[in-house]
């Protein structure tokens, strides 16, 4: 299954539902992928807004 991004925390799932913000609008156009694995202390998730531990997209579209 091709994963798809969060249109609203960028996370990158498979699933059909956003495990992160119950989200269920996804863009299947995306470049670029970091990984917080530690949410409180990560300088890009911080930038990002990222409040959970995950894999996120860079930029999407
Ligand atoms: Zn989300």
């Amino acid at each position: 299954m091709k994963k798809k991004v969060c249109r609203n925390c960028k996370r990158i799932v498979e699933e059909e539902t956003c495990p992160g913000c119950k989200g269920n609008q996804f863009n299947s156009t995306w470049q670029g992928r970091i990984s917080v694995l530690d949410s409180k202390n990560s300088v890009v998730g911080r930038k990002m807004g990222i409040s959970s531990e995950g894999e996120y997209a860079i930029k999407s579209r």
